[in-house]
């Protein structure tokens, strides 16, 4: 299903991280548009990661606060994530000893996402917020 021979023989493995962040009470949140801010921040974001974040159309909410999410504006929590396959140049990397940072820049230059990519997808669907996605992920 969308994954040549090529892909599944060439990929030995992956790794997934994930970071926890708290997700929006869906009974108090409150939508609002994003600010100019907001919005320099996930366009940023989109550029230096080569993801086209559509931002027409889309609303934000804030976190208030109810009984049902004691206050906090937040309900439950749902993890973000990064998945790395370890092609054949990212385990040449490994095998000759290459830093976690060299890993990840040879990563960013194929199909790899960093998680905050996956975290603003979330934002951009009404899950959690930007303010938690730096929070958890430090983004600014
Ligand atoms: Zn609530």
């Amino acid at each position: 299903m969308g994954v040549s021979n090529y892909d599944i023989s060439s990929t030995v493995g992956t790794s997934v991280s994930q970071r926890l962040v708290r997700r929006l009470c869906k009974k108090c949140a409150k939508k609002r548009e994003f600010t100019q801010e907001e919005k320099d921040i996930i366009n940023r974001i989109g550029s230096k990661y080569n993801v086209d974040f559509d931002l027409d159309g889309k609303y934000t909410y804030d976190a208030v606060g109810c009984k049902e999410c004691n206050g906090s504006g937040y309900f439950e929590r749902i993890g973000i994530f990064e998945i790395l396959s370890i092609d054949d140049n990212i385990k040449e990397l490994i095998v000759n000893g290459a830093s976690s940072i060299e890993i990840r820049n040879e990563a960013l230059k194929g199909r790899f996402k960093p998680m905050v990519v996956d975290g603003i997808n979330k934002v951009l669907n009404g899950i959690t917020t930007l303010d938690e996605i730096d929070k958890k992920l430090i983004i600014y």
